[in-house]
């Protein structure tokens, strides 16, 4: 019976012999006494400082054994079987050292004898199972797998029992309770399955730990439980104690199983350490180079990007030799220095790489670190930012502060220079027809014009919408300037020609030169611009250079800007009106209201002269909302037959708020609408003019009438009278003083007085200063006339016409 689970079994070679005993003292065969007969051969039938000393070793081996399968799940893939290899041997070596000191330690100990084969095979059976165990366990974490990997690992035990039993070669083994060994492999595949769940579960110290724990149950149990239940042939020598020289084999096996436990255990634990030093080397975004008396010893994986060379490529080489240095500082002494360099050979064109250099205690020694930072990007980024920031992104030439910056610079050198101002005729045009797009690319080509006129060494900048201005560096006369200035109008005629390019600009230039026209960037900038004023009013498409005469001409003009604007409040503006006279009754007909401003010091300023003014300074607008106040007023009190004529800006005609102050110069005056006309010249009609016919059309829907004045002269086209239903033809009082002696004048003046007809429009005649023209005009068939010889202005008209004579005197 005591013997029946070996045969049973066919796992243990059992050799049955006489004198049989039951090392474990009685052999009961019943499952609960399995664990109490465990613990009473323990304590009887071992040395108890030998089980400490095993117990010391599977202790150790199972900590160092989660060690290092914690290694395995932190390294990187293909370092995995290795760890795990080497657990496996760490745990099988374990388990089975354990069973040898044990079996060492069991009082029989004296007389065994151990087959080399199988002792040898009993190992190696412990640690293939722990390897196949621990393999399935990295791959998964499931249950089952981890159910399964701990059955695996108990066989291995068991395995490694049952083997390493028929190892024992004296005294004989007469058998092992086959129902022991399985009630303790089951307890062990408990203890192991919980070691593996708790080592995939916990955190911290815990998932070493508790695992290794586990382990050493699973061992202890499986060991004890099986030995007591073991059968050997000497009773005898179940009472001696070890002997010497088995002292000494367990010290060795003790001895070498722990030192190689310990030393896999602390491999580990340093490869740990380096593998996280080298991530932290490799972590930081610079390349890293140590060397030592003047090679390469260390190179993190940043640094070979940055080499484009293979780590093995670098070690040993010089590392300064891997670099063009701009200033070549990175000397031994120095304890940190910074340069800039270039990788040796580099395919980067613009590549910028910092360099620093430090001594560190490196290995025992001093060694150097050269820190290398690629900032190709970061200066990249630096230049599209500088880049932005002073130039223009449409046309890609400088902006005005970067030219601010060069003129300033250009001053302060002294040199002589001249700067162009550039102004675009007709690109407002352009841009209104064709569109943004088109006006875009028109600044394109104008930038690319200029660019090509100048040389190398000038400056081209987009200062404004369609304003350009050249700053030619190191003339050498004013000469220079001109030739430049005719070579940008040549290029200009050139390059865009309004015949063949509807898209087509032309440029105006006012031309400075330093030191003669200005001495600092301010007086040379506004110079430039009153140069420019002038070239754009002689005539476009000409360069005009600056001096003295027109900046005084400038200076006036802006004092009279100026003082044009308290002229109002001065009470220095006054409305005169003028008759428009029925040419077939002789009666009046209405009048024509017309400014007059009385300057205290100029005396008497004529409107032609300060009506331009103040539409370029846009006073224009509040001027002309006080003059259509004032004539509506002035008009609401004459008889109610007699209508009022008001001239009108283009400028006024430009911004859609002037239908709203006809509309509340009416209704504040109270007079009627139909009394009230407005003259607009046909420039009004040549910018913006969609918006400007729109609000003529509002103004004239309120029963307002529309004159066309100075009919004949400038842009006159028969397009714009059928575009917009006029009220009035005024002919130019140029025609109507030309008409008694020249016969060309004379037939202008019956061909517009037949377009009325035709148009079905009234016309008046301007200008009419004798009878002889007031007879001529009403023959050609004009039914109003308007000039000197009905009268001069007045600013209270008495309503009638005086006698011929005296109004001829007056004129
Ligand atoms: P306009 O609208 O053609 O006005 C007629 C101009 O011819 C007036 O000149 C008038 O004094 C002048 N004139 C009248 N009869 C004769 C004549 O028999 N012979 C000659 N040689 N000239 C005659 P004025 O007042 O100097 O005005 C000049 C221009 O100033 C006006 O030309 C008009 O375009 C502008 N203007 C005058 N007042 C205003 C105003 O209130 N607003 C606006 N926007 N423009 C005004
Ligand atoms: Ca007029
Ligand atoms: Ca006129």
């Amino acid at each position: 019976m005591s013997t029946l689970g070996i045969k049973a079994h066919k796992l243990l070679i059992v050799k049955q012999q006489s004198g049989k005993s039951h090392v474990a003292g009685l052999f009961l065969g019943g499952g609960s006494g399995h664990m109490s007969r465990a613990i009473t051969c323990l304590l009887h039938h071992h040395d108890q400082a030998i089980v400490v000393l095993a117990l010391l070793v599977c202790t150790v081996s199972s900590l160092s054994t989660f060690l290092q399968l914690q290694r395995a799940r932190e390294c990187v893939a293909a370092r995995r079987p290795l760890w795990i290899t080497s657990a496996a041997i760490t745990a099988g070596g374990g388990v089975w050292s354990t069973h040898f000191i044990s079996m060492i330690a069991f009082q029989s100990a004296t007389s065994l004898g151990f087959g080399r084969l199988l002792t040898a095979m009993s190992a190696t059976v412990a640690i293939c199972a722990f390897a196949i165990a621990f393999a399935r366990l990295a791959r998964s974490r499931q249950p089952v797998v981890i159910g399964l990997s701990g059955a695996i690992a108990t066989l291995g035990i068991a395995g490694m029992h049952l083997v390493g039993m028929a190892a024992v070669t004296s005294p004989q083994i007469l058998g092992t309770s086959a129902r022991s060994l399985s009630v303790a492999s089951l307890l062990a595949w408990i203890a192991l399955t919980g070691a593996f769940a708790a080592f995939t579960r916990c955190n911290g110290l815990k998932r070493i730990f508790l695992p290794a724990i586990a382990l050493v149950v699973a061992t202890i149990v499986i060991h004890f439980t099986a030995m007591s239940a073991t059968t050997m042939s000497d009773h005898e020598a179940a009472t001696a104690i070890a002997n010497a020289g088995h002292a000494w084999l367990l010290a060795w096996i003790a001895a070498a199983t722990l030192l190689l436990i310990t030393l896999t255990a602390a491999a580990s634990l340093i490869d740990r350490f380096l593998t996280d030093l080298r991530g932290f080397a490799n972590a930081t975004s610079e390349g890293l180079l140590i060397s030592r008396d003047g090679k390469v010893i260390e190179v993190n994986e940043q640094a070979c990007t940055l080499l484009g060379v293979q780590r093995a490529a670098i070690l040993g080489t010089s590392a300064i030799e891997w670099f063009v240095i701009d200033q070549p500082v990175l000397s031994a002494a120095a304890k940190s220095e910074v340069s800039h360099a270039q990788v040796r050979g580099t395919a980067v064109p613009d590549q910028l790489i910092e360099l620093s250099s430090r001594t560190i205690e490196y290995r025992g020694k001093a060694s150097t670190v050269l820190a290398i930072r690629d900032l190709t990007e970061a200066a990249r980024a630096q230049r599209a930012i500088e880049h932005l920031a002073s130039h223009d992104p449409l046309t890609g030439l400088v902006n005005r502060a970067a030219f601010d910056l060069a003129l300033r610079e250009a001053v302060r050198s002294g040199g002589q220079f001249a700067l162009l101002a550039v102004d675009l005729d007709r690109f407002k045009a352009v841009n209104d027809v064709f569109g943004h797009a088109a006006g875009d690319e028109v600044l394109e080509r104008v930038a690319a014009i200029l660019d090509k006129a100048v040389r190398a060494q000038d400056l081209v900048a987009r200062v404004g919408g369609d304003e350009f201005i050249v700053l030619q560096r190191d003339i050498s006369s004013t000469d220079d300037a001109r030739r430049l200035a005719s070579r940008i109008i040549a290029q200009f005629t050139e390059e865009m020609s309004p015949a063949r390019d509807p898209m087509a600009v032309g440029c105006s230039l006012g031309v400075v030169t330093y030191p003669r026209d200005g001495t600092d960037p301010e007086s040379l900038r506004h110079n430039a611009d009153v140069a420019l004023y002038r070239a754009k009013h002689s005539g476009r498409g000409t360069a005009s250079f600056f001096d003295e005469e027109m900046d005084r001409a400038a200076r006036d003009r802006r004092s009279l800007e100026h003082e044009l604007r308290h002229a109002v409040c001065r009470e220095e503006l006054a409305l005169v009106y003028q008759p428009l006279v029925s040419t077939a009754s002789g009666q009046i007909a209405g009048y024509e209201a017309l400014l007059r401003w009385r300057h205290p010091e100029r005396g008497q300023v004529p409107p032609d002269i300060f009506i331009p003014v103040a539409e370029e300074a846009g006073t224009i607008l509040a001027l002309g909302e006080w003059v259509l106040r004032r004539a509506c007023s002035e008009a609401a009190t004459w008889p109610s037959h007699l209508t009022v004529a008001v001239n009108v800006s283009a400028v006024q005609l430009r911004v859609p708020a002037l239908a709203e102050a006809v509309r509340l110069a009416l209704h504040d005056t109270g007079l009627e609408p139909s009394r009230l006309e407005l003259e607009i010249t046909e420039t009004a009609l040549l910018r913006d003019r969609e918006l400007t016919l729109q609000t003529l059309r509002q103004i004239r829907a309120m029963g307002v009438r529309i004159s066309m004045d100075d009919f004949g002269t400038g842009y006159s086209s028969l397009s714009n009278l059928r575009h917009f239903p006029f009220d009035k033809l005024k002919i130019d009082k140029s025609f109507v003083s030309a008409m008694l002696d020249d016969d060309a004048a004379r037939s202008i003046v019956r061909a517009i007085a037949g377009l009325g007809k035709g148009l079905n429009l009234p016309v008046v005649a301007e200008g009419v200063e004798t009878e002889a023209q007031h007879k001529m005009v009403a023959e050609e068939g004009c039914p109003q006339a308007q000039g000197y010889y009905f009268g001069t202005a007045l600013s209270k008209p008495v309503h009638v016409i005086p006698e011929p004579e005296t109004a001829s005197k007056r004129a």
